[in-house]
């Protein structure tokens, strides 16, 4: 069964561009309800705890490195069959690859500062959200 909810950050590189408004209208003319969000800074430990999956790999350093240097804003995001939905609208992980008019398209830099996270599964969207957010910061 698809969820109803994902997770989104709106990552350090598109904070510093200016790009949250138009990324935040983006989000919500696709039919996204926005149930939670915030603007934070996420330590050493939040980003290797957040990206722990990818430890082994070769970029992990510079993934750390690139989501802690500023910003973020992170969000909870409503709609049927989020997950899959959301990765659509985000696009490819590598922008040269992203479809036309989806938001790594249109404001990543590189596939390391690709301006946007979303969940891959409802199982880590759960996670994710968990990790980020209280139940009574959820509404
Ligand atoms: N990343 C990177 N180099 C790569 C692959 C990924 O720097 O070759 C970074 C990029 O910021 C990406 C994040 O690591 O968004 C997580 O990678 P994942 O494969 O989970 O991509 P996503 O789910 O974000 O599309
Ligand atoms: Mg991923």
């Amino acid at each position: 069964m698809s969820g109803k909810r994902t997770f989104t950050m709106i990552k350090p590189d598109a904070v510093e561009k200016g790009y949250i408004g138009e990324i935040l209208a983006k989000i919500t003319e696709a039919g996204f309800r926005i149930s939670a969000m915030k603007m934070t800074q996420m330590t050493k430990r939040d980003a290797e705890k957040f990206y722990e999956i990818h430890k082994e790999r070769p970029f992990f350093g510079e993934l750390v490195e690139y989501m802690t240097r500023g910003p973020i804003v992170a969000a909870v995001l409503e709609k049927e069959n989020a997950v899959e939905d959301f990765r659509t609208l985000i696009g490819a992980t590598n922008p040269e690859e992203a479809a036309e008019g989806t938001i790594r398209k249109l404001y990543a830099t590189s596939i390391g500062e690709n301006a946007i996270h979303g969940s891959d599964s409802d199982e880590n969207a759960e996670k994710e959200i968990a990790f980020h957010f209280s139940g009574r910061e959820i509404f």
